[in-house]
């Protein structure tokens, strides 16, 4: 389905210099909702427009230098969370037990590749959801697809858009951010507590030797930090986690998109590579993603995210041509500022090899050498459906091959990785096949709970952290 609702303009140096707010409208579109109560939808627009940003510009400035920091190769970006974020996970154990697992994995990386680890979560406004097709048969029944919590309900009751769930959306965007922070202020990510790093269910001797080394010397180094006061510095004390969601649905993110005041600039350096005094922000999110659908480069969505200062992301995959990524470029960030862009590569464990490296090519034989975020997600090339059911999976081997044969070309190309994007949860869910626990096909039925992708659970997030760890140390 391409859910395109105009036609095709052709792209002329005019549309591409006029950027304002809406002009996203007069693009062609994929994937938007058709409403079938325009009254009520923009009585949700208005709600939204008048209500306070989420983030501010201030983080959204300080994400996008640590992005810089990263395409320099000076630190590495970890993002993950839920494919489907839900209004239900809006509640303190979700939240507390996703901001453990990121901040377990981040030490793992620092200990792995040496580097500073950006964190951005896919929570706190991840609700809207990219279909194949618009409708889907359950039960028999032809009923219209779950959307996303921003857009209609899982139940089959809840299937019909509904307007009023873009200012819900917002409201649960909010309040988890408002527990990340609090949480965060409160202690939650505190180097010195003791982390419960539960290796009991690696099986294998090798492995499990390995990780304990880690644990160990991680448990060392944060009781010696303690001991000598060096947690209480203000770089190890807090830990930063931004949040980030895909760019889908734009009337929601136009609603949230405001003309602010820049923050200063943070050095003299900063101060000569003078800004606007005013930038449009979308306050919704810190980081913005242009899913693999939506990132026609005459298409609504490349539009809307062009004009605005947040770091941005662009997935690439298999039907990427390497043509449309400098063209991607030179749309989205036409200044070159260094870590605007994350390019998010994914393309399944059997294909990676033979595109990954023409894209490498086409960015750093270019202009754009040096500026983009390198970021693999070995999740969504990697799905597949098993069982007469039809469950839909992903094995730990193939996102654990993807991830290494990127790692090993962008070391061959000269390029580097610089961070991982991935589906988890810290819930002990049965999503994905394999790992230290050697989860199989029986199994999957256990803990099942995605509405959309299939989560690495717990255990396998962490071990997927000790293998890329294991990789920079070798
Ligand atoms: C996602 O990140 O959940 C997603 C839908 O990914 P992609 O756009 O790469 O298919
Ligand atoms: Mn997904």
């Amino acid at each position: 389905m391409s859910h395109t609702r105009t036609i095709p303009a052709p792209a002329s140096a005019a549309d591409v210099d006029e950027w304002t707010p809406d002009s996203w409208r007069s693009k062609p579109i994929r994937q938007a909702p058709d409403y079938p109560d325009p009254a009520a939808l923009s009585k949700s627009l208005s709600e939204l427009r008048r209500l306070p940003p989420i983030v501010h510009p201030r983080e959204i400035a300080r994400l996008k230098a640590h992005l810089g920091d990263v395409a320099r190769g000076e630190a590495f970006l970890l993002q993950g969370g839920d494919c489907a974020e839900l209004f239900d996970y809006c509640e303190q154990g979700a939240i507390e037990s996703k901001i453990k697992l990121l901040l377990q994995m981040s030490l793992v990386l620092i200990w792995g590749a040496d580097k500073r680890v950006v964190r951005i979560g896919r929570m706190a406004g991840q609700y809207a959801k990219p279909r194949s097709s618009p409708m889907e048969t359950v039960d028999g029944r032809q009923v219209p697809s779950f959307r996303g919590d921003i857009l209609n309900g899982f139940h089959l009751d809840e299937r019909d858009l509904d307007p009023s769930r873009l200012v819900r959306a917002y409201h649960h965007s909010a309040a988890t951010l408002n527990y990340i922070r609090a949480a965060i202020s409160s202690g939650i990510a505190d180097l010195h507590r003791p982390l419960d790093w539960g290796l009991g269910h690696v099986r294998d001797p090798l492995l499990k030797a390995k990780y304990s080394e880690a644990v160990s010397f991680l448990t060392d180094m944060l009781r010696f930090m303690h001991t000598v006061g060096a947690d209480k510095t203000d770089k190890l004390d807090t830990v930063d986690l931004f949040t980030s969601h895909e760019g889908l649905l734009l009337d929601y993110e136009q609603s949230l998109t405001r003309l602010l005041d820049n923050p200063l600039p943070p050095s003299p350096a900063a101060a000569a590579a003078a800004r606007p005094a005013k930038e449009y922000y979308d306050t919704s999110a810190h980081f913005l993603w242009i899913g693999d659908r939506t990132r026609q480069i005459d298409g609504a969505h490349v539009e809307f995210f062009r004009g605005i200062a947040n770091p941005i992301g662009v997935k690439v995959g298999p039907t990427t041509p390497a043509s449309d990524l400098l063209a991607l470029l030179r749309r989205l960030n036409p200044s070159r500022e260094a870590g605007k862009i994350t390019l998010i590569t994914r393309y399944g464990a059997g294909q990676v090899a033979s595109l990954l490296p023409g894209h490498i090519r086409a960015v750093e034989d270019s202009e754009y050498a040096r500026t983009v975020v390198w970021q693999c997600d070995p999740m969504h090339g990697n799905t597949q459906s098993v069982g007469a059911a039809g469950v839909k999976t992903r094995a730990f081997s193939d996102i654990f091959s993807e991830l290494q044969q990127t790692l090993r070309i962008h070391k061959e190309q000269r390029s580097f990785l610089g961070g991982v994007h991935l589906e988890l949860t810290g819930d002990a869910v049965t999503e994905c096949l394999g790992g230290s626990e050697g989860l199989d096909e029986d199994d999957l039925s256990t803990n099942y709970t995605s509405f959309c992708d299939p989560r690495l659970n717990e255990k396998q997030a962490l071990e997927l952290a000790f293998l890329i760890a294991d990789h920079y140390r070798c």
